[in-house]
């Protein structure tokens, strides 16, 4: 039996036919019409004016919070519970991260608190510079209450969207509400490109300078010319044509996830100590990975005999993102919160997910948990 993985790439034949199209007119390079055609695609589907296929999402975010404005020794906001990626990008930029706790509601950013915050260092005469507000797993954040308090105080909102393509926040798709947002095509996310990202906005400026900075910051002259340092941060045509295939699949994509969260909530409804990750009123989540909590004092296991459990099987889980705030890199930097994200990384689980995922495999994942949850 083959390892069951929490979230394996869903390829079909469309993106094949794709890649044989962009062999056979020999745009094998980062640029060609599948470039220009899945950003228009994806605009599009995000309801958002501009797109800009790069190689990567975190290389999307990098590119935003530079064309922010952000700089050396600025401060910029961050999820706390969320992937590296979020705040690497900061880094790189010689700026400083200050990262934020999760509501219980998303167990994305608190609104509460990002806007005490960002209140705060206004009133100290240094606001942030910028918000990188990570929709996660799948879920929108509260937006709305945070955009208004970043307008108020000239914060930049940037939105990582990388895991929530396909999801509502109201009627929009988050990541295309803020200044930028930025989405990512890793082999693991909702769709794929094997490798791949994209930003997209609102503000065409924006967009042009980010295809000018990805593409070396090359001046319009007939010779290599350039003012300023960029970066080789394109997507290929060929990962584009792939990418064009999965964004046709989308809707489709989101439901089969959606199934599996619910296979998940129905099987576990009765079971002491396990409760699934909630659904905020304000969007539909696009359940990129069914996430629950186990409540070491009610359930007949912890997280983590259940991971090794079901690792015996060969299926593969994953405690939820260990909150930035509690990584070794990021040691003394500044957190503001009440403990949220720390339960939650505490008693979280990731269990496999992947649109590509049969009923048979998630009956198997299913059937592993209960032996564990109810022996
Ligand atoms: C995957 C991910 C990224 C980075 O995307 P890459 O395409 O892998 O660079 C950034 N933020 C979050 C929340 C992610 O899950």
């Amino acid at each position: 039996m083959p390892r069951i993985y929490l979230s394996a790439p869903d390829i079909g034949q469309a993106e094949l036919n794709n890649v044989l199209e962009a062999f056979s007119t020999n745009w094998i390079a980062p640029v060609g019409p599948h470039i220009e055609a899945f950003e228009k695609e994806f605009a599009i589907a995000v309801g958002s004016p501009h797109a800009v296929a790069l190689s990567s999402g975190t290389a999307a975010l990098h590119l935003a919070l530079r064309l922010a404005g952000v700089g050396a020794g600025d401060e910029v906001l961050c999820s706390s519970l969320t992937f590296v990626a979020s705040a690497a990008p900061i880094t790189y930029l010689g700026a400083k991260p200050v990262f934020i706790d999760s509501e219980e509601q998303s167990w994305n950013i608190d609104p509460a608190i990002v806007t005490d915050v960002i209140e705060r260092k206004a009133k100290a005469g240094r606001a942030p510079k910028a918000l990188v507000l990570v929709h996660l797993y799948g879920q929108s954040a509260d937006i709305n209450p945070i955009k208004a308090c970043c307008d108020k105080h000239g914060v930049k909102l940037i939105e990582d969207a990388a895991e929530a393509l396909g999801a509502t926040y109201h009627d929009k798709a988050p990541g295309s509400i803020g200044l930028a947002g930025i989405h990512s095509f890793n082999g693991n996310k909702i769709i794929t490109t094997s490798g791949g990202g994209m930003l997209v906005t609102a503000d065409a400026e924006l967009a042009r300078q980010a295809r000018f900075l990805a593409t070396q910051a090359r001046d319009a002259a007939p010779h290599y010319q350039h003012s300023t340092i960029g970066y080789n941060y394109r997507l290929s045509n060929v990962c584009a044509g792939i990418g064009r295939g999965q964004l046709s699949q989308l809707k489709q994509k989101v439901a089969r996830r959606r199934a599996h969260f619910d296979a998940y909530a129905t099987a576990f409804k009765n079971i002491p100590g396990i409760t699934m990750q909630p659904e905020a009123p304000w969007g539909k989540s696009t359940r990129w990975l069914t996430c629950l909590l186990v409540d070491p004092k009610k359930a007949k296991v912890a997280r983590e005999d259940l991971r090794l459990g079901l690792e015996k099987l060969d299926i593969e889980s994953r405690p939820i993102w260990k909150p930035l705030h509690q990584q070794p890199i990021f040691s003394g930097t500044e957190y503001c919160g009440r403990g949220v994200s720390d339960k939650l990384f505490e008693q979280g689980l990731c269990v496999p997910s992947g649109s590509g995922m049969s009923d048979a495999d998630r009956a198997k994942v299913i059937d592993g948990m209960l032996q564990m949850l109810t022996k």
